[in-house]
């Protein structure tokens, strides 16, 4: 159990320190900002969302922990080529699976839910989960066009 603990943390520090779809996105047609005020992570997301509803490209910048920003790194991974539908239904399901509940319907794929399974560690620590899903509301946020910036509680 502890070598699989230690490999989680590696892909944590990996993408911490070499954050995938890093920068700004020249194409993008959907933004949003969000803030994590009690870790002080911020984020920025930038969308290329084709008309038939599909993540063309999605890039994001932004500072914070070790967590919030391999979460971002590896959220952009999986949500490129995804349809909004799906790339929602990750979420929630990773979502779920962080905050403990159990109702949501268990429709990602099993591959995706592996590749978040580093991130999976936070749930013993409630308030590291704002950090672990920060940059996925900021997706969602840009998905749906809001104006005004994320803010965790
Ligand atoms: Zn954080």
């Amino acid at each position: 159990m502890s070598d699989l603990r230690d490999l989680y943390q590696e892909v944590i520090l990996d993408h911490s320190k070499k954050p995938r779809n890093f920068g700004p996105l020249d194409h993008a047609n959907h933004e949003a900002k969000g803030h994590n005020p009690l870790c002080g992570d911020r984020v920025t997301v930038f969308l290329d969302l084709d008309d038939a509803g599909m993540v063309k490209d999605v890039h994001f910048q932004g500072s914070g922990c070790a967590i919030s920003m391999a979460s971002a790194s590896l959220m952009t991974e999986l949500v490129k080529g995804k349809t909004v539908d799906d790339a929602k239904a990750l979420f929630e399901q990773f979502h779920a699976l962080v905050t403990g509940e159990t109702d949501a319907p268990l429709t990602a794929s099993a591959d995706d839910m592996d590749r978040l399974e580093p991130l999976t560690g936070v749930r013993e620590f409630p308030m590291r989960v704002k950090c672990a899903t920060l940059a996925w509301h900021t997706f969602i946020a840009a998905l749906d066009g809001k104006r005004d910036p994320v803010v965790t509680e």
